[in-house]
């Protein structure tokens, strides 16, 4: 039977390459954004049995609510959610809108972690499911200009870390993957001497490409990844080594 693979914000950016990956691999994939972008009308196109956009704004607790009976009613399971959707808002903290801060930790966190509520009930229904949570070597490490960005990322990881623990023994599996800086639409807004300072300090001696991380979320989905539970996984090229 096919498993299911729930990823938010898969409209774009290191969503889309998870949304590709797990497709080309023959899984059901459901992915949920607040807009349709090309790349989701094309999947509907090419795989009208396995593919299942939404369009949902995972900051409002109620849209999220219809997300989950929608992908069951679809597909009859949901066996890995991948927490992907996130936003980043750059700023020193003194000067931070309150609107920003809500936007980081409505989505981030709160949205995240509801959806993982409604996700995780299902799963002890079938024994068994794998969370990966997608958070950042940020939430480890700092980066001046992202204290709330990199509060929600620490947050995850903690969220990873304690419900490994409460799920452990019902088959459940809950990982981080934390990447370093990748080449997409969220890093647009470093300068040129920023990327050039991260280049110059990550052992291989390039930005992370979404592909790079979409093979340590496949691995952690898999049944290989078994024994792996409440672990962070830094996929950096060495930046935070
Ligand atoms: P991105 O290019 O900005 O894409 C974000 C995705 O999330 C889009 O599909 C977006 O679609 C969706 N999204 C945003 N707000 C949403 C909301 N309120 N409800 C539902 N969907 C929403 O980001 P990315 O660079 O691929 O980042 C993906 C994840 O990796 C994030 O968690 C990020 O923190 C993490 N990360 C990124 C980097 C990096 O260097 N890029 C590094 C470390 C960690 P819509 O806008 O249409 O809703």
């Amino acid at each position: 039977m096919s498993r299911t693979v729930l990823i938010t914000g898969g409209s774009r950016g290191l969503g889309a390459d998870l949304v590709a990956a797990f497709l080309e691999m023959g899984d059901n994939v459901a992915t949920c954004s607040r807009s349709r972008t090309a790349e989701v009308a094309a999947w509907a196109e090419a795989h009208p049995d396995r593919f299942h956009h939404e369009l949902v704004d995972l900051a409002d607790a109620a849209a999220v609510e219809s997300l989950v009976p929608g992908v069951i009613d679809r597909f009859g399971s949901i066996d890995v959610l991948v927490n992907n959707a996130g936003v980043a808002r750059d700023g020193v903290l003194p000067l931070f809108s309150d609107a920003s801060i809500d936007e980081m930790i409505d989505l981030n966190l709160r949205g995240t972690i509801h959806l993982t509520r409604l996700v995780v009930r299902r799963m002890l229904i079938q024994r068994a499911g794998k969370i990966i949570n997608v958070s950042s070597v940020v939430g480890q490490t700092g980066y001046r200009g992202l204290s709330v960005y990199s509060a929600t990322k620490a947050a995850l990881d903690g969220f990873t870390r304690s419900l490994a623990r409460e799920l452990g023994s019902r088959g459940i599996t809950v990982n981080s993957v934390a990447p370093g800086y990748l080449r997409t639409e969220m890093t647009h807004g470093l300068d040129a001497a920023q990327m050039q300072q991260i280049v110059r300090r990550t052992p291989a001696g390039r930005l992370g490409e979404p592909q790079d991380v979409a093979a340590a979320v496949r691995f952690l989905a898999s049944e290989e990844a078994a024994f792996i539970t409440g672990h962070v996984l830094v996929v950096d090229g060495g930046l935070t080594a």
